[in-house]
């Protein structure tokens, strides 16, 4: 299965995918931004994040802003109302119980305000622990091509987890992301272009059109 992860890897690098543009290595900044991501196009995702960080480079900093100064600094992100007050309860609770840092466990980030499974496999498997996040790129790309068949994205994370070997596993996300931004795109895919057009069940449904 390497050869799949590596080739969506290679095209979404050579076509500069916005997702390889920053990398974020602070495990806080990966929390609030895959946090500001969710429900988000991704340029929007981007501009908010830019804005957010020029202020704010750990929790303390969250907590000297108030919600509606959150508000304003994400303002180009959806849902940015309980966006803000998440993000205010998240900094609260990080600086109360973890020391300001963010925990490294599932079951703990999940305990977070707005936190779902996409959002904590994002940061665990920044932190380099395997893990699959699976967010609309990976679900609509690995129904497409056919290697899971499933309505919602915690099956596809299950299903995924056994087709893919452990070591794969934090990579799958960043190389779905980017060949979804760049040649999987939700809406009018570039087929022609693609080296799995050859086995994409999507594809094969477009030829019988
Ligand atoms: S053939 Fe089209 S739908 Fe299938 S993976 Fe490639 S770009 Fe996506």
């Amino acid at each position: 299965m390497d050869w799949i992860v590596e080739t969506m890897e290679r095209i979404g690098r050579e076509r500069n995918a916005p997702v390889y543009k920053k990398i974020l290595d602070d495990p806080f900044m990966v929390l609030v931004s895959a946090l500001l991501s969710t429900r988000t196009r991704d340029e929007q995702t981007h501009k908010a994040v830019e804005r957010l960080f020029s202020v704010v480079k750990k929790p303390e900093d969250i907590l000297k802003l108030s919600e509606k100064d959150i508000e304003k600094l994400i303002e180009p992100v959806g849902f940015k109302r309980v966006k803000a007050r998440n993000l205010r309860k998240i900094a609260e609770i990080l600086v109360r119980d973890y020391g300001g840092r963010v925990p490294r466990n599932l079951e703990d980030l999940l305990k977070l305000p707005g936190v779902g499974r996409k959002v904590a496999n994002i940061v665990i498997s920044h932190m380099g622990i395997p893990a699959i996040a699976v967010d609309t790129h990976v679900h609509r790309i690995a129904n497409r091509i056919g290697l899971v068949k499933t309505e919602k994205p915690e099956e596809t994370e299950k299903e995924l987890k056994r087709i893919f070997p452990k070591e794969l596993w934090s990579r799958l996300n960043r190389a779905f992301v980017g060949f979804g931004q760049t040649l999987c795109k939700p809406i009018k895919p570039l087929c022609n272009e693609c080296p799995f057009k050859m086995f994409c069940e999507y594809f094969k449904n477009l030829e019988k059109i």
